[in-house]
């Protein structure tokens, strides 16, 4: 029978596919796929981990102390049973042999077979034997990673060659960021989360994938299994589990659709994008690897309006990326962009972007209180001033290649924009010194806390530019984890503090003749597009896929009409309501009913 699971829409269009299940752990595991050449090797891993842990309870087993109670030693047994028994390292390696899975993703997701076995048996006794299975597995976990991950990450390999022909989506409990980064360029036609917010940073990067995705559905991780066909309405946050023929035909019609509605507006990427009166407006690419400007160009991007570099900082074994390795990225994405502007954003790791675990251990600010309001952002890059400096340097000597901008993220007191501005000259006087080229870049704030908004006129003083990041500007202003599903209804970008703070930004920009844009997910937003438009905004930036639809809003604007409806909308309790009144707005597509 068929299981429907709501949740969070993140990303839209119908995803049909297998499921393939991320097992949630209390160890922090990574999740890739190897490809063939690896396969042994990954095999190997796991055998040593294995002997490993067998070492240590036979250790433990022999130094008992006399007095200990003989269940103590019993139940070592068991453990050493369990980790010799075929259904849990034998049929790990079958994981890794047929689809791919690195060690540790093949571990937890026997782990997840096995505990669903565990929890279906009638036996008190042995259903019970769960924890002890989950112990064994929780020290293997721990001994892989003590035995190193397999050389790098292979952000290259790809699930190509496993699961048939069937279409995979991805099923878990949560996705780290670094883990999406993984899959960015994989099989994977959508995703279910049962944690999340909609600007979670797991839910952007589906949104910079273009494939349908649905986060906060809560138990679907439970109740999908391994292989079950699933639909995942990213239009509705609809997840349908095991669905009727009919069902499934109607979904299919839907996702011709929706790739036809596609091909129809990807006709637009070559126009310019400028409204019914005439002005035109600044369509730009939010990118979080080089090797998304592309897709950026492709889309008709007329610049990167944010680059987010953090990505470079994750799903590293060992050290961050150093001074050249970052300024060949830089670079690369500057030479890809062919003259038109790129916005760097230095490094905004913390909050929900942790740093790679190796990494985070070593640079101590591993278990903050509080991430969100905790050292992030620029705050981070200002601890670590060598660190910092740089990726000023990489930043500064990609200029040398093209039309460079530096942004920095969660500016809000005027010492961090100081000491950020002291580091940037620093760090050009070294260049200098060097005899390395570079140019004088535009240096912008992002307005991400209400402090910035609310001292925006100080802070114009000292920056050429500024950039909305509405996805933070709303957590801050309504005091909501916008990664946190538990408070996701409350998670509000109609809410009227927010749109007064927006427009008042944009205004006193406007007004100081500084460049102002949006680069939160709001700018991507047609529901948004007209509203930000009477706000006076010409700037917005946004994932590629994103952009035609936005277009097409922007072709069908009229700026003149604007003036007054802003005022209504701004005035209104309801501004939702008032702003599609005012625009007269479809809505959009609602899901199948079954
Ligand atoms: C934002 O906060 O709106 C933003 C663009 O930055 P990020 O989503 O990376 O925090
Ligand atoms: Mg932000």
């Amino acid at each position: 029978m068929s299981i429907q699971v709501f949740g969070l829409p993140v990303s839209r269009g119908v995803a049909i596919g297998r499921a393939v299940l991320i097992a949630s752990s209390r160890v922090d595991v990574a999740h890739y796929f190897v490809d063939g050449s690896q396969i042994e090797g990954e095999i190997e891993r796991l055998r040593t981990a294995r002997d490993l842990v067998a070492g240590e309870l036979t250790v433990l087993q022999r130094d008992l102390p006399a007095e200990a109670p003989p269940e103590l030693s019993a139940l070592l047994d068991v453990h050493l049973m369990l980790l010799h028994d075929e259904t849990l390292t034998g049929a790990t390696k079958h994981w890794i042999r047929e689809r791919h899975y690195n060690a540790e993703w093949a571990l937890s997701a026997q782990l997840e077979v096995l505990a669903r076995q565990f929890d279906e048996m009638e036996d008190e006794y042995l259903r019970e034997r769960k924890a002890d299975l989950e112990q064994v597995a929780e020290r293997l976990l721990r001994a892989l990673a003590r035995g190193g991950g397999s050389a790098l990450v292979p952000a290259a390999a790809q699930a190509r060659d496993f699961g048939g022909e069937d279409p995979l989506v991805l099923v878990a409990n949560d996705i780290s960021p670094a883990d999406m980064l993984q899959f960015k360029r994989s099989v994977f036609t959508g995703f279910v989360t049962d944690v999340g917010g909609k600007t979670s940073h797991t839910a952007i990067v589906a949104r910079s994938m273009d494939i349908p995705a649905v986060v906060g559905a809560r138990e679907a991780s439970h109740l999908i299994r391994q292989d079950d066909w699933v639909i995942i309405d990213g239009d509705a946050g609809l997840v349908i589990v095991d669905p009727s023929p009919i069902v499934l035909e109607e979904y299919r019609f839907r996702q011709r659709q929706s790739e036809l509605e596609r091909a129809r507006l990807n006709r637009l990427r070559h126009t310019p994008a400028v409204t019914l009166d005439g002005q035109p407006v600044q369509l730009m690419a939010n990118i979080e690897l080089p090797g998304d400007a592309p897709a950026a160009l492709e889309a008709g991007a007329v610049g990167v309006g944010l680059f987010r570099t953090e990505f470079l900082f994750m799903n590293r074994t060992g050290d961050l990326p150093g001074e050249e390795e970052q300024f060949e990225c830089y670079r690369t994405v500057v030479q890809s962009m062919k003259g038109l502007p790129v916005t760097i954003r230095t490094v905004d790791v913390g909050a929900d972007k942790p740093l790679d675990r190796m990494s985070v251990q070593e640079l101590r600010h591993e278990h903050a209180l509080n991430p969100a309001l905790g050292l992030r952002a620029i705050r981070w890059s200002l601890s670590e001033p060598s660190m910092f400096r740089q990726q000023l340097r990489a930043i500064l000597r990609a200029s040398a290649f093209g039309k460079v901008r530096l942004l920095l993220p969660m500016v809000a007191h005027l010492s961090e924009i100081r000491l950020t501005l002291e580091a940037l000259a620093r760090a050009k006087q070294q260049l200098a010194d060097a005899g390395r080229p570079f140019v004088d870049v535009e240096v912008g704030a992002m307005i991400e806390v209400p402090a910035a908004a609310l001292m925006l006129p100080t802070f114009l003083r000292y920056f050429d530019f500024v950039s909305i990041g509405t996805n933070d500007l709303i957590q801050y202003t309504l005091a909501i984890d916008r990664a946190d599903e538990a408070v996701a209804h409350l998670y509000d970008p109609w809410h009227p503090a927010v749109l007064r703070l927006i427009a008042e930004t944009i205004a006193q920009a406007n007004a100081a003749r500084k460049d102002v844009s949006v680069c939160g997910e709001m700018a991507g937003d047609p529901q948004f597009t007209e509203l930000l438009l009477a706000m006076g905004l010409r700037s917005f930036s946004m994932h590629p896929a994103q952009i035609a639809a936005i277009k097409q809003r922007v072709l069908r604007a009229d700026t003149r009409r604007h003036a007054s409806v802003l005022q209504r909308v701004l005035a209104a309790d309801d501004a939702e309501t008032e702003c599609r009144l005012a625009f007269q707005r479809s809505e959009q597509p609602a899901a199948v009913t079954i």
